[in-house]
């Protein structure tokens, strides 16, 4: 389906009276591996072509938002080393330090400032019911806090986690953010609790709007009923960014299909062979239904080979400027990082100075 989020952005009217005349456009990632192709179909490559299509005077922001990978336990080198490599393959998609803002969201304190004050006016009852916390823990999703596995086991950030999200948006006065589908339930979270920030103390926040991807859920290559994510235990079950066109064959050649010999389109019945179909169509730009019948007679093996062939050639580039800016030696990435870090900064400090003013601090 064809890329709308443009038109949608520069038609947009529905936030409150706080909104800004140019949009303003963040979003975030977690430094928890190097980004997959559900990261980058479903974000990643969005972002790049918001950056591309963006009017003047629109602001981009993109963060590494290394505190909420704090959320679950992390080693201290591992954290260092991905926060790195999820900044480096910022950079590599295409993203421009001169015409978005790139940082780690830790170096603005901002972020968790803000925050704390939202989380005197956030719901704990809302909270409760994401299903976020739950899935992390892998407890059911009808669990509740009153449950004594989940007292045992959850932690105060996993919980608020919304909240720092919500905090990271409202405090660059957000208006759209671009993220995956299962981002979707936060993003309505952030909205609930910016309004009802506004209802107790004026109209500050803009409401952001979600920008749902067209690639909503690309699915795991080993387990096609769950998404794919970074922090899945199988290797194999995620494409990253990284791979070598032989890692990229490999991995999808294993991908779990099911016994039918031809090719069709049932993600309900076949979630393999359809999972990827659907990544064939986000880069071919073909609905998913042509591609099935443009592949019926072939075989699965085939359409495998066209899949990894597809994604290794997209990827190529994307792969080539990763090395590059890893082996750099000059410290541009800690540059960039440091002047994101400033611009952002300065962004936050106006919205914060206003938050200070109307609650009385
Ligand atoms: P983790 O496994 O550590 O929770 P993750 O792989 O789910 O990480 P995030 O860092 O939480 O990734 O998400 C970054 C962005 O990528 C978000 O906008 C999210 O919606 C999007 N995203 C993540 N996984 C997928 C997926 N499988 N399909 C489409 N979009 C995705």
């Amino acid at each position: 389906q064809p890329f709308q989020w443009h038109r949608s952005i520069s038609s947009t009217t529905s936030t409150t009276s706080t909104t800004t005349s140019e949009p303003v456009i963040f979003s975030g990632i977690q430094p928890t591996g190097v980004p997959h192709l559900g990261n980058y179909l479903g974000a990643l490559h969005q972002w790049v072509k918001l950056q591309n299509n963006a009017k003047p005077g629109a602001k981009l922001l993109f963060s590494i938002v290394d505190l909420h990978a704090l959320t679950v336990p992390q080693d201290a080198a591992q954290l260092r080393k991905w926060r790195r490599e999820a900044f480096a393959t910022l950079l590599a998609v295409g993203l421009d330090p001169k015409r978005s803002t790139i940082f780690y969201q830790s170096a603005v304190p901002a972020h968790a400032e803000l925050m704390w004050i939202l989380s005197t006016v956030a719901s704990m009852g809302y909270l409760s019911r994401m299903t976020q916390w739950k899935s992390k823990l892998q407890l059911p999703e009808d669990i509740t806090l009153e449950h004594s596995e989940a007292r045992a086991q959850l932690r105060l950030g996993l919980f608020s986690y919304p909240v720092l999200q919500a905090a990271d948006i409202l405090v660059h006065k957000a208006t759209h953010v671009p993220v995956g589908e299962d981002q979707r339930q936060h993003l309505e979270f952030s909205r609930y609790t910016a309004n009802s920030f506004n209802h107790l103390y004026g109209p500050i926040f803009p409401i952001p709007e979600a920008l749902i991807s067209p690639a909503k859920r690309v699915m795991s290559l080993k387990e096609p009923t769950a998404k794919m994510s970074k922090s899945h235990a199988d290797e194999r079950s995620r494409i990253l960014l990284t791979d070598s066109p032989s890692e990229i064959h490999k991995k999808v050649k294993v991908a779990l299909t099911d016994s039918e010999p031809t090719v069709s389109y049932d993600p309900a019945r076949r979630p393999g062979v359809s999972n990827l179909i659907e990544i064939l169509s986000h880069f071919e730009e073909v609905p998913c239904a042509a591609l099935a019948a443009e592949y019926q007679s072939a075989s699965l093996r085939t359409l495998k080979e066209h899949v990894a062939s597809r994604i290794a050639h997209h990827l190529q580039e994307v792969r080539e400027r990763y090395i590059e800016i890893m082996e750099d030696q000059s410290g541009y990435l800690d540059t960039v990082a440091q002047e994101g870090a400033e611009v952002a900064q300065a962004n936050a400090s106006q919205t914060m100075r206003q938050v200070r003013d109307v609650m009385g601090l």
